[in-house]
């Protein structure tokens, strides 16, 4: 009966409203784009004449519309989850039953923890899936076999168990050992942990999913590599990737940090763009390193786990934190201690998505700065903008991008400027 009655309290009404307001802008959202791009669905839009022709701006359609309408019942399917589990008292019965058969040491609370993150990804699984092989499929880019799908999920599975478990057993512990400032301690540990991550993941952990090759000798290394010499860059850092492996998708990226900084060319990309269209693709990325946007991303998302372990810290000990969600009077509760803290870490990584959205438009108007800076490197070093331009017209086409999004729906969810605001901002620039 608790469990109903926390659905009366106050912040339960607000987290309901919270989750809804989510998911109502969401599919607010998804229709006033899919509305905006269908009315050009069977002509080119001027701006864009002579960029795309007009099959392949017709295919565009069609797969925005296709992942639109996708979207729209995953993002509607995970508000139901989410509003089942945090308001059905599935939540606080799971962790007096746990509690109950495995006691509140660190070890159990930990595993209770991995458990109910294994459960709650359970559900998402069959989405990805049907993305994957079924519309990712229909338009002609899946090349995932369902082998390598299978193995990049227990491979996932296998590294949350061997880095995030040991991490977070981490984390428990320091509430036992530094008490009420346990969540500046944590932050600390995690964001070390984050840093290290980050140092090994291109040796170590990006080489479990793909394969990586340096450049093969020719016309195109020689013109990477000339480019990297003249802004300074290490030409080692530049790798081609197996990309193809799983889609026809096309990508460049930067990852890594200090000497073990990387850039990373899909096999894809190489196969569709010419040799100075690549090289202004190279330059980008360079600019992303050369303008320390990295650094600076890097810092805002440190700074966001300190913001979300002291939120952690505030909210266990806010008793309608608690209440709202049924976990009132749990068995170990009196006592300080790890035990204290899992509901709440719990119910913030739940909850911390139907914040997060509502910032996203801000996070996005930042990494589009960061675009235009880099593309803006990239027309310097390159001393003209016309390889840049066509090279981000090849991609768009070959990733049957969305050239026409709704203004709002790209600001919610593109890190990037659209094709025609990149092309005018490097001919103003010019
Ligand atoms: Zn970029």
């Amino acid at each position: 009966m608790r469990y109903i009655n926390g659905f009366m309290q106050p912040f339960a009404i607000i987290a309901l409203l919270l989750i809804l307001g989510r998911v109502v802008m969401e599919l607010w959202l998804s229709r006033a784009n899919q509305s905006h791009v269908c009315v050009h669905a069977n002509e080119v839009p001027i701006l864009l004449r002579g960029i795309m022709d007009q099959p392949t701006y017709r295919r565009s359609v069609d797969y925005t519309l296709a992942k639109n309408r996708f979207g729209d019942i995953v993002n509607a399917f995970h508000a139901v989850i989410l509003i089942a589990v945090l308001f059905s008292g599935v939540l606080p019965w799971a962790f007096e039953k746990f509690s109950a058969n495995f006691g509140s040491s660190v070890l159990a609370m930990a595993g209770f923890l991995f458990l109910m993150g294994i459960g709650l990804s359970l559900p998402g699984l069959p989405f990805s899936w049907y993305g994957q092989f079924r519309i990712e499929q229909r338009f002609g880019f899946n090349t995932t076999s369902m082998k390598t799908w299978i193995a990049d999920r227990i491979k996932g599975l296998l590294l949350t168990l061997l880095l995030g478990c040991p991490l977070l057993i981490l984390v428990l512990k320091l509430i036992e050992w530094t008490g009420a400032n346990w969540w500046l301690w944590a932050a600390a540990v995690v964001i070390a942990f984050q840093l290290l991550l980050l140092l090994s993941a291109p040796a170590i952990i990006m080489p479990l999913f793909n394969k990586f090759t340096p450049l093969p000798e020719g016309e195109l290394r020689q013109r990477l590599f000339a480019l990297a010499q003249r802004t300074d860059f290490p030409t080692r850092g530049i790798e081609l990737m197996d990309g193809s492996k799983r889609s026809r998708h096309s990508n460049a990226f930067f990852t890594g940090l200090g000497r073990f900084r990387k850039i990373v060319l899909f096999d894809t990309l190489v196969a569709q763009l010419t040799a100075p269209e690549l090289e202004s693709v190279l330059a980008h990325e360079i600019g992303h390193y050369k303008k320390r946007h990295v650094i600076k991303m890097l810092g805002a998302s440190l700074a966001g786990i300190v913001m979300a372990f002291a939120a952690i810290a505030w909210l266990a000990r806010q008793q309608w934190f608690y209440r709202a969600f049924g976990f009132e009077h749990q068995p170990g509760f009196a006592a300080s201690g790890s035990c204290r803290m899992v509901p709440a870490m719990l119910l913030f990584a739940l909850l911390a998505g139907t914040i997060t959205f509502w910032v996203s438009p801000l996070i996005h108007i930042w990494s589009r700065h960061f675009e235009y800076d880099a593309d803006a490197f990239a027309a310097a070093t390159m001393g003209e903008t016309q390889s840049l331009i066509q090279a981000l017209r090849k991609l768009s086409e070959k990733n049957l991008s969305n050239l026409t999004p709704h203004p709002l729906y790209s600001s919610f969810y593109y890190s990037h400027p659209t094709l025609l605001e990149r092309e005018r901002a490097l001919q103003e620039g010019a």
